[in-house]
């Protein structure tokens, strides 16, 4: 018997559209079954479905979610809290809005530990109980979590609040609040997209030794295809609101199917693509109320043909067990899957063959777009020159907090960058990438060095000279200000730039 087995479920407005269409999956004890798909195709909705933690307005309208054969959506609200964070538990997006602020992350995570874990069947917390934080057994469980999930100094920042954490580590606390229960199911909703490479590896590496320990079966929510060919053992492709292809790990890689699969693959980075415009897939997701009849892929699909603008695609098994939602290879047209295996675009299988005739001479190797690789006969110019850039903060401490110390943010750091030209700066949290970022544009003063900006001097010079450069910040929840309407954040950026 599955594990978790999700039977054409439907999830949306109340009255309206449907923002999860007729979606069925099925997970195992022990497997991970990945739903992959672009922002905005239902993927986080499908999750909180699941938990039965929609937003007001948006309702369960059919099918039918089962966890051990047990029906959840048949569940009085009391039994289903104890099936969340106990038997199923999940990792937010956004840690930031799922942490609770005035309580310290230990308490947080002790608090899932008393009602689902180790603690459980002890009384509930109350305000003239002590913190379960308080008992030696909770807290040291605590601290191992907080380890366990690659947080440094976790006896120290056991006692700290949610604000005084980085991103990346607010994430890692909610990976530990979801492991304190011991869940059957995690639902994990991308939860390594804020964390830098090393992090990401050992959070990952944490979640498949859990799930090998204890068996615990993940619904892995994610864009990151790096992300599914290390974690899943199924695969789900989502796009506006219904899965469009289902298969192993294995044939997903070597031969997706579905037009939109093989594009989400082409757009991959590769070594073949250095030097050359990556393949993008025009458009964006219909928004919801706007779907038509016909194929929901058909106005971004180059594979069009005609009965996808008037007919949509049912869902075809072929014989391999692997599902797909398109013409191409639904009954009747059938016989030209074997014609279209040949062409398939995206796949890793198709890229290796494709590489290899390259090195070999064969095929044309496409012309770069003008503008995008700079021709080798002409000198670049520098848009951007930093020399010695230093950005020091000082460490104050006692009752007339004179300067103790000097924490070396960022410590000459010299780079420079030629006019359509992009350098990364890689490295891990905390290592001063952003504050350099905002030294740059002043944002924090820099305690010395020097910033050429387009043969201008930064450093020093006046605040009206940094209209010319901007900055996207890493969280728009904390940039965008939640009493402004859209139309007014941009306006007041464009009259303060004017
Ligand atoms: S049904 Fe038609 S438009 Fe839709 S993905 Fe298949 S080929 Fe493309």
């Amino acid at each position: 018997m599955s594990l978790l087995k999700v039977s054409n479920l439907v999830t949306g407005l109340q009255g309206g559209a449907a923002v999860v269409d007729d979606i069925s999956f099925e997970i195992a004890a022990g497997e991970t079954f990945a739903l992959l798909g672009e922002s905005g195709c239902g993927k986080s909705m499908t999750a909180l479905s699941l938990m039965r933690l929609l937003p007001d307005g948006v309702a369960n309208q059919s099918g039918q979610v089962a966890l051990n054969g047990v029906s959840l959506f048949g569940l009085p609200e009391r039994e289903m809290r104890s099936v969340r964070g106990g038997k199923m538990a999940m990792i937010f997006q956004e840690p930031g809005l799922s942490l609770n602020p005035v309580m310290t992350v230990g308490e947080q995570i002790a608090e899932v530990l008393e009602l689902h874990g180790e603690g459980q069947g002890a009384t509930i917390l109350s305000p003239s109980r002590p913190s379960p934080l308080q008992r030696e057994g909770v807290s040291q469980r605590c601290i191992e979590l907080l380890d366990q999930v690659g947080i440094p100094d976790a006896a120290r920042r056991v006692y700290e609040y949610p604000f005084q954490l980085s991103g990346g580590m607010k994430q890692r606390v909610m990976i530990a609040m979801a492991l304190a229960g011991q869940p059957q199911l995690l639902v994990a909703d991308e939860p390594t997209t804020a964390l830098d490479v090393t992090i990401q590896a050992q959070v990952l590496q944490l979640l498949r030794e859990t799930q090998e320990k204890s068996g615990m079966g993940m619904l892995l929510i994610t864009h990151d295809l790096g992300v599914v060919a290390e974690m899943a053992h199924q695969v789900g492709v989502m796009y506006a609101g219904q899965i469009v292809e289902r298969g192993s790990r294995k044939d997903l890689f070597v031969q997706p199917l579905h037009p939109y699969t093989q594009k989400l693959f082409a757009a991959l980075p590769h070594e073949g693509s250095r030097n050359r415009p990556l393949a993008a897939i025009p458009g964006s997701v219909p928004p919801l109320g706007s779907i038509g009849q016909g194929c929901r892929f058909a106005p971004r699909c180059d594979r069009v043909f005609a009965p996808c603008r008037e007919e949509a695609p049912v869902w075809t098994t072929l014989a391999d067990g692997q599902g797909v939602r398109c013409h191409i290879y639904a009954a009747g047209v059938a016989g030209r899957v074997k014609g279209e295996e040949g062409r398939v675009e995206g796949s890793l299988a198709g890229r290796e063959k494709e590489e290899g005739r390259r090195e070999k001479g064969e095929g044309k190797r496409e012309k770069p777009r003008s503008g995008i690789v700079p021709s080798p006969f002409t000198l670049p110019s520098s848009l951007l020159q930093v020399s010695d850039l230093r950005v020091h903060f000082p460490i104050r401490k006692g009752i007339l907090q004179r300067v103790a110390g000097q924490v070396k943010a960022v410590d000459g750091v010299s780079l420079s960058i030629e006019k359509g030209r992009t350098l990364a700066l890689v490295g891990e949290s905390g290592c001063g990438k952003t504050t350099l970022g905002k030294a740059l544009l002043r944002l924090v003063p820099p305690t010395g060095g020097c910033v050429q900006f387009d043969g201008r001097e930064m450093v020093g010079g006046r605040a009206q000279q940094r209209a010319s450069m901007q900055m996207v910040f890493q969280d728009p929840y904390a940039s965008l200000n939640p009493k402004m309407r859209v139309a007014e954040i941009l306006e007041e950026g464009m009259s303060a730039l004017s």
